[in-house]
């Protein structure tokens, strides 16, 4: 496989996973604590009702676009109207949960094992490097800090910082722009099937969809993968030396 000039990298649940993927589970150790006062429902209703409020949520594009620049004050939303669905409508509760959740998730948060020596091959063989993330710079700095990502990108485009994001074309135009590199020249690795697959195909970047559970492709997938790896290092399989 001839090696691409630049490769674009998503950061979460590409490089950085958060709660091994299963949200409802975190969300079920997130209330354990909090069971003698959630009125007598079971922690894993509370928790069913939170998911399925938060796919709600996240389901409507425009939304997903403002709420995730301002992504504490709309983990508090989610959590008290999940809560109020399941019969508990206390808004100190939602608070101290959706505190809580976001607790939980740094401290669960970790990089995959293979993340930092996929990166280093890669530029060890001259391939550039770009991180393209989307969300707010204060939640996205502090992730590139902790996992020692900075000195590995040679551009870092986080969507608040940019004012642009995924799934919008100028969002890669950009940064093909800045490395001068031809979108046949580029790939993209990430887990999400619109914003790392669908929207950068169109433009004929090559994707790679970071299947990290490896569920395999759903059968709604908006596009169809030019490349599927369940670990990061499967990357470097096949490159030309
Ligand atoms: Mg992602």
């Amino acid at each position: 496989m001839k090696l691409p000039r630049l490769v674009m990298f998503d950061m979460d649940d590409t490089l950085i996973s958060a709660y091994s993927g299963d949200p409802l589970a975190a969300w079920q150790r997130t209330l354990d604590p909090f069971e003698t006062s959630l009125d007598g429902v079971a922690t894993a209703v509370a928790a069913e009702a939170i998911t399925v409020a938060a796919r709600a949520f996240w389901a409507d594009r425009a939304r997903h676009r403002e709420g995730r620049l301002n992504l504490a004050r709309n983990r508090f939303e989610i959590t008290h109207q999940g809560l109020s669905a399941a019969g508990i409508k206390d808004q100190a509760l939602s608070e101290a949960v959706s505190e809580a959740f976001q607790a939980l998730r740094d401290r669960e948060m970790a990089l995959f094992p293979d993340a930092h020596e996929t990166l280093d091959r890669l530029r060890e063989r001259g391939v550039r490097l770009a991180l393209i993330t989307n969300g707010e710079s204060r939640m996205q700095r502090p992730k590139i800090e902790r996992f020692d990502l900075e000195h590995r990108f040679e551009h870092i485009q986080i969507e608040e910082e940019a004012g642009i994001g995924k799934p919008e074309p100028g969002s890669y135009l950009n940064i093909l722009d800045i490395f001068g590199v031809a979108a046949e020249d580029s790939w993209i690795v990430g887990d999400n099937l619109e914003w790392e697959v669908a929207a950068p195909q169109k433009l004929g970047i090559h994707t790679v969809w970071h299947d990290h559970k490896a569920s395999g492709l759903p059968g709604d997938a908006p596009a169809i993968p030019d490349r599927i790896i369940c670990g990061l290092a499967e990357i470097l399989h096949g490159m030309e030396e």
